[in-house]
């Protein structure tokens, strides 16, 4: 019988956004989730572990998913480093004795799943999207720029399961009388020091994963309109209103981050980061809506998992228009944002 252990942390106690600090993270919500759903049809038995500062706390927030829970916190283990990070890990699994290992793909957990797998003698895969099985475990991933979704099976144990964000709905901690077991973890020698956590500003962050929209700037913003004039400072100010007005993440086409080096009006906020697409990012957003793009097919394969897709272009004849988008409205986005910006100042 499988035993299934999902490896969750809190976010570092100087995350600059208030709200998160030393509370579990989404990702790691979804992992517990996924791993309930996981253990209910796998009839095995489910241990959840928490790691960082307040684990115990967050640990027991957790207590309505029935599972046998697990911190390690401490001042060595509260923010990400990779020796205490894998260390404790490692101490987790050897506790839980676990065969299955879920562990959120955050940048924290992402670097010590392969070398934990490792020190146990298993096995990782990555960029798992589903997990399912009754006899066997059958999980999800896809390949060649999402455009090919795996089934993979293993019979390697343990086996860790990394997963990617933004596919499960994040199981709703609330307090419980729950306790959770510290497991005490030998701290080992580091050579890092953590001195603290640099982060840009919310207000210059445009990426944001956890948005619930994505609203995409394609080049059209920098080009002549109709008075024969580039009004990118305008086209700026709007995107910028709109994203603080919304908190939606900023994605870009490609057309539009490579301006930067064709020496054409830029947006200074853009960067390649933001690009969405084939030889960009394949965000998870539960809504998208692009402006003055074109919709073109190495664009749009990066909107695969986005939910309701709208977009605004002057061309009736784009690829959105051509069953790309749900909804497309055939306007001038400098006009219909402008009127949106409004409506949502006046909210
Ligand atoms: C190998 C390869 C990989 C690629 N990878 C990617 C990728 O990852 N991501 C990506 O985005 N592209 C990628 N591309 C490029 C892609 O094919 C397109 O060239 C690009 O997406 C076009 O960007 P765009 O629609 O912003 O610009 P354009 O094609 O220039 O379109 C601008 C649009 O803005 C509209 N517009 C102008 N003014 C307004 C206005 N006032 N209101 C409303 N609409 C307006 C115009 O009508 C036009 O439709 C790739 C191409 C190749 C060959």
């Amino acid at each position: 019988m499988e035993t299934i252990l999902v490896l969750a942390h809190t976010a570092p106690s100087n995350d600059t956004a208030a709200a998160n600090r030393a509370t579990l993270t989404k990702s790691s919500l979804e992992a517990v989730t996924i791993g309930m759903s996981l253990a209910t049809q796998l009839s095995a038995k489910l241990t959840i572990a928490v790691l960082g500062a307040n684990a115990a706390v967050e640990a027991a927030s957790l207590g309505e998913s029935g599972a046998r829970l697990l911190a390690v916190s401490g001042d060595a283990f509260t923010d990400a480093r990779y020796t205490t990070d894998a260390a404790a890990a490692e101490a987790l699994c050897r506790a839980a004795q676990a065969s299955i290992v879920l562990v959120p793909s955050s940048s924290r957990f992402a670097r010590i799943a392969a070398g934990v797998a490792h020190r146990l003698g298993g096995f990782v895969d990555a960029h798992i999207t589903a997990l399912s099985g009754a006899e066997g475990i059958e999980a999800t991933r896809w390949f060649y720029r999402q455009r090919v979704e795996a089934v993979v099976s293993r019979d390697a144990r343990p086996w860790f399961l990394l997963l990617d964000s933004g596919t499960q709905r994040p199981f709703a901690a609330a307090p419980t009388s729950a306790a959770a077991e510290q497991i005490a973890v030998e701290v080992p020698a580091t050579r890092t020091t953590v001195t603290g956590l640099r982060a840009p500003s919310q207000g210059a962050q445009t990426i944001r994963p956890d948005a619930k929209m994505l609203f995409v700037a394609g080049a059209g913003w920098t080009k002549k309109q109709a008075d024969g004039q580039v009004h990118s400072g305008e086209a700026a100010e709007l995107i910028l209103g709109f994203l603080s007005s919304t908190s939606a993440s900023l994605g870009s086409s490609k057309s539009l981050t490579d301006q930067g080096g064709d020496g054409q009006p830029v947006l200074p906020f853009l960067s390649h980061m933001n690009q969405i697409g084939q030889t960009g990012a394949t965000p998870r957003h539960a809504k998208g809506l692009s402006t003055c793009c074109h919709g073109e097919e190495p664009h749009v394969v990066g909107w695969r998992f986005i939910g309701d897709r709208r977009a605004i272009s002057l061309d009736p004849n784009c690829g959105w228009t051509r069953g790309k988008a749900d909804v497309v409205y055939i306007a001038d986005a400098f006009a219909v944002m402008s009127k949106v910006n409004a409506l949502l100042a006046a909210k």
